[in-house]
């Protein structure tokens, strides 16, 4: 793997990085409290080319590598990890998932307004009986003549009240992963109903959604692939987004590791910067490996992918190991703020909430390490 950066990589994260301290980071903190980003920094992020960055041009993207992509989400991780959320899970999530399985006309219609951000898309997957053991979801599927009729609930959908489309896992076939299938579903829809859920420890900036399906009735041409093959493509799907996550995790771990250096050499004790006693060297030469090790593990799965080779258990890794990395940065981070790391009147412990969910969500680490156990072993342990 070629880990120098080309120039387009680098003045993309330039550009980001100028947008960002300028459009995002004075307001986070504000947002947090809110517990809403202002929906009006959406189309901004839609100008820089956020939404579009792996979607190819013909389709209104600008066709750009993962490596790339990977920048822009550490950029955005390190800027607010509830702005990142809205763009990974509306142009990494669904946006992907229809370029690589959509049909012709799916992809025209979907794809241009998903690369600009004037589309914004929701992935529903999980249920309230249903987490980590997906493939056993509940949402009925049925066919009535040259449509499907959808019928269930799902839960913590991020974007879910901001989406304009839906992405709906439901079962069209027996139990079981096999019968599942995957719907694009116009929110707008009748019998399309959501509520925000509100009180989360972290991502609090971020529309995280329960979805209601009541006779929601959709033609054939809005299924996603063929029947039964839905958990196939959501699988699909959540290996790519763990390797936009593990990118959202090192920009955590980076804006961790640039807000303790800059305050250890401005707090003074004992006559002297923070920064020059040895045990707060500790920390940061710890945050400082770990930024370096997760973003490694990250662009190697990137790699993979732009080589066209398995990445699944490379993004498994890359997940695992940067959001626990995330997790331990902020706990160190606010450990060197001591009591300031505390309010938000300094970030460390908003990085702190934010990145605890990352070992949750898109496979908790626990799922993560069964995949990479199945891999070395050849023995599945989820059955
Ligand atoms: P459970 O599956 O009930 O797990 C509970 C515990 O049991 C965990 O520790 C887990 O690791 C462990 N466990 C489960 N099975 C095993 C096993 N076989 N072996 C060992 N341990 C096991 N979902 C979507 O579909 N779309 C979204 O956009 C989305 N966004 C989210 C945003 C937020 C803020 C949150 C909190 C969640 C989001 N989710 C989303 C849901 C998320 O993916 C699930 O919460 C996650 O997959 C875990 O499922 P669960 O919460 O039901 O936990």
């Amino acid at each position: 793997m070629d880990i120098a950066l080309n120039d387009d990589q680098k003045n993309f994260r330039a550009l980001a990085r100028e947008f960002l301290d300028k459009e995002v980071i004075p307001h986070r903190a504000e947002w947090d409290r809110a517990e809403s980003v202002d929906v009006g920094i959406v189309p901004k992020l839609g100008e820089i080319g956020f939404f579009g960055l792996t979607i190819p041009e013909e389709y209104g993207g600008l066709g750009g590598d993962y490596i790339t992509y990977c920048i822009g989400m550490e950029e955005l991780g390190r800027a607010d990890s509830s702005v990142r959320g809205i763009v990974s899970v509306s142009m990494g999530l669904v946006g992907k998932v229809i370029l690589s399985h959509g049909t012709e006309e799916q992809k025209q219609w979907w794809l241009p307004g998903i690369a600009t951000g004037e589309i914004l898309a929701c992935f529903g997957l999980t249920e309230p009986d249903t987490g980590s053991d997906a493939g056993n979801l509940a949402t009925r599927a049925v066919r009535d003549g040259g449509d499907y009729v959808l019928n269930g609930q799902k839960i913590f959908i991020t974007n879910g009240t901001w989406a304009d489309l839906c992405l709906v896992f439901a079962r069209t076939g027996g139990p079981g992963p096999k019968g599942v299938s995957a719907f694009l579903v116009p929110t707008g829809t009748p019998g399309f109903e959501r509520r925000e859920i509100k009180g989360k420890l972290g991502l609090r900036g971020q529309a995280t959604a329960e979805i209601f399906l009541t006779d929601v009735r959709v033609p054939e041409s809005a299924r996603l692939g063929a029947e039964g093959e839905g958990f196939k493509i959501a699988m699909h799907s959540l290996d790519k987004g763990r390797v936009s996550v593990g990118a959202g995790c090192v920009g955590i771990i980076q804006g961790c590791l640039e807000a303790v250096v800059q305050y250890s050499q401005q707090r003074r004790q004992f006559g002297r910067p923070l920064a020059s006693f040895q045990l707060i060297q500790d920390m940061i030469a710890d945050i400082s490996v770990e930024a370096d090790a997760a973003r490694m593990l990250v662009w190697r799965a990137a790699d993979l992918i732009e080589r066209g080779e398995p990445f699944g258990v490379a993004a498994s890794k890359a997940k695992y190991y940067a959001s626990e990395a995330a997790v331990r940065a902020a706990n160190a981070a606010i450990q060197a703020f001591g009591g300031y790391g505390y309010v938000d009147e300094y970030p460390v412990q908003k990085y702190m909430r934010d990145a605890r969910v990352m070992t949750l969500y898109e496979g908790t680490s626990q799922i993560q390490k069964l995949l990479i156990g199945r891999a070395e072993t050849g023995i599945s342990a989820f059955i």
